[in-house]
């Protein structure tokens, strides 16, 4: 393997040979990719890498060479950050900066751990809240919180899209509120 030094800690986009989207991954395994002829490189991003014999830009975004069949997955991950990515880092009951998550229906009264019952929430309305559900203080929310859907969640997550990446994820459907 070439001994390879990206310059920059941003990732890359991997497309299948349909230029369907299918993860991200480091600029490091891009390159390598594209040096192994698996795949080749559709846009570039900042600088150059440098090998001891190669040398080639920055890849943003390759296309497999050979079609990949890949397990879907169907269902995004619940995590931590892809609950305050999905609700825009706001709380969602006073829509200030969110540092926690809040179970809409307590855990303590039967509430699940699911995309379904989780927002983010400012410190002092999750504990405003304690075991109250949003009815009994009289609070409602903008709208039910649900799974996040759509291509680019599946492949970015909670990552910040690149901005080269665009035309490959359709990031133009309406944000999951
Ligand atoms: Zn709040």
């Amino acid at each position: 393997m070439p001994d390879i030094r990206p310059t920059v800690g941003s990732g890359a986009l991997v497309l299948n040979a349909t230029y369907e989207p299918l993860c991200v991954v480091s600029v490091r395994r891009a390159a390598i990719l594209v040096l192994t002829a698996k795949a080749v490189c559709v846009a570039d991003g900042d600088g150059v890498l440098h090998s001891a014999r190669d040398s080639l830009p920055v890849p943003s975004v390759v296309r497999l060479t050979r079609f990949v069949r890949v397990p879907f997955r169907a269902h995004v991950g619940l995590s931590r950050r892809a609950i305050f990515a999905r609700d825009g880092w706001r709380c969602a009951y006073c829509r200030g900066p969110a540092e926690t998550i809040d179970h809409v229906l307590p855990r303590s009264r039967g509430g699940r751990h699911s995309w379904e019952n989780v927002v983010a929430a400012c410190a002092r309305c999750n504990h405003t809240k304690g075991d109250k559900t949003p009815a009994e203080l009289g609070w409602r929310l903008p709208a039910p919180p649900t799974a996040p859907k759509g291509i680019a969640w599946r492949v970015l997550g909670h990552r910040p899209p690149d901005p080269r990446w665009v035309d490959w994820l359709d990031l133009r459907e309406p944000e999951a509120a």
